[in-house]
């Protein structure tokens, strides 16, 4: 695992991102930003699902109003999370018409395709870049491959077919990416912005593109880097392209912030955004969430659905109980749970866990041996299983995480 390339830290509100600090990961909402008990609610649930920072856009004049309204609300519940201001075509008029607003707000994404044409660019981006200065906010230069500033496209083509051999149309694309992110962090720098108040991201939504954009920009600054590959799609799709894609920029110390981008199910829950971030996150090994539960695919050698149903529940379980945990067990996300098919791995599993059931296959005697850090602790049989299962599994993060000497020492 290479070391985090990006050595400038940008604190948002709170959160430190970048140079050494872990991963954080982010979730935007998708409901309407006016509507702000809506907007509380799921910025709520994504909060509780893990996310550390919450973009919302803000595009109209009803949207910027409410976002004291939603600080309100979350902090009535008890929760303060940096939330973060999505801007396009009218960021430096909203920004500037609502000083609350602008305050309240932890960073401003500012996308240099999208703050207007000719002259009127510049002078718009500036007055964003002054809010900022005028509140202390840092501002993350969001550059999309859907909305790319046609100026600079258009002088790199320029320079490009000038050229006796030209690059393809994706390699400019990608150049004229790096090219406006790197751009704007300059002019915003001019304008007097310090260097520890911007993050960058350069997203596009194919994999090999995304290695390829951040590839080229990583060497060329220190500013922290958003990563994430937009419109990544729904369900499996979107999950595996945005871990092919994210990975291995992450396994590089290529990106200090994720975003998972999914479009959710009909009426599916906006945190699987979160979750998903999460266990990109903790599948590399750069950070851990909550216990990991290893089981098997299950194969001819077991009929029954029990183990899968079993696997389901105890991982249920630990997400929905991993609030509680984090607060009376501290560690406990490093705990590894097994939860086995039958004799084959089983055993050998569970020994590598922390602690693990290893269920009786086809034809084996109907019992499960538990395993607790390397030794046979029980076996359980009848009915019960599953039940008997938790509690052990309870019992053990109380006498383990409940304390401050491991289990057995
Ligand atoms: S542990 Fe047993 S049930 Fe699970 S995949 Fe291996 S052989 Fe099949």
């Amino acid at each position: 695992m290479s070391e985090r390339r990006h050595t400038v830290t940008v604190n948002v509100g709170g959160v430190p991102i970048g140079s050494a600090h872990p991963v954080v990961v982010q979730s935007m909402t998708n409901t309407d930003t006016a509507d702000a008990e809506g907007t509380a609610i799921q910025i709520a649930q994504l909060v509780r699902a893990g996310s550390e920072l919450v973009r919302v856009t803000v595009n109209t004049r009803e949207a910027a109003a409410a976002i004291p309204e939603i600080v309100a609300r979350l902090a009535e519940v008890g929760l303060s999370v940096p939330i973060v201001g999505d801007f396009h075509y009218n960021g430096h008029i909203l920004l500037r018409e609502f000083p609350e607003t602008a305050r309240l707000l932890a960073k401003y994404r500012i996308n240099p395709g999208n703050v207007g044409a000719g002259q009127q660019h510049d002078v718009n981006f500036a007055t964003m870049i002054e809010v900022a200065k005028e509140f202390g906010k840092p501002v993350r230069i969001g550059v999309n491959w859907g909305s790319l500033d046609q100026q600079v496209l258009a002088r790199l083509m320029d320079a490009n077919t000038a050229q006796g051999s030209p690059k393809s149309g994706t390699d400019v694309m990608i150049d004229a990416m790096v090219v406006s992110a790197l751009e704007s962090a300059r002019y915003a720098e001019a304008l007097g912005l310090p260097h520890d108040r911007i993050i960058i991201s350069v997203k596009v939504s194919s994999a090999p593109e995304l290695w390829q954009v951040y590839r080229q920009l990583a060497p060329l600054c220190d500013y922290p880097l958003h990563l994430g590959l937009t419109e990544a799609g729904m369900g499996m799709k979107g999950m595996v392209a945005s871990s092919v894609a994210l990975t291995p920029l992450l396994v590089d110390g290529i990106g200090d912030t994720i975003r998972v981008s999914l479009t959710p199910e009909p009426g599916a829950s906006r945190k699987l955004e979160v979750e998903v971030a999460q266990q990109i996150l903790q599948s590399i090994g750069l950070r851990q969430f909550l216990p990991q539960v290893t089981s098997c695919p299950g194969c001819g050698r077991t009929t029954s659905t029990f183990f899968q149903a079993l696997a389901q529940k105890i991982q249920d379980y630990i997400r929905d109980t991993m609030p509680e945990w984090k607060v009376k067990y501290p560690g406990v996300e490093e705990m590894q749970v097994a939860v086995m098919g039958c004799v084959v791995n089983g055993p050998g599993e569970s020994k590598h866990a922390n602690i693990g059931i290893s269920l009786p296959g086809t034809g084996e005697d109907p019992r499960a041996p538990v395993y607790q850090d390397g030794k046979l602790l029980t076996t359980l049989k009848g009915p019960r299983i599953a039940e008997d299962f938790q509690e052990l599994m309870e019992r053990y993060v109380e006498a383990r995480y409940g304390q401050a000497e491991p289990v057995g020492s």
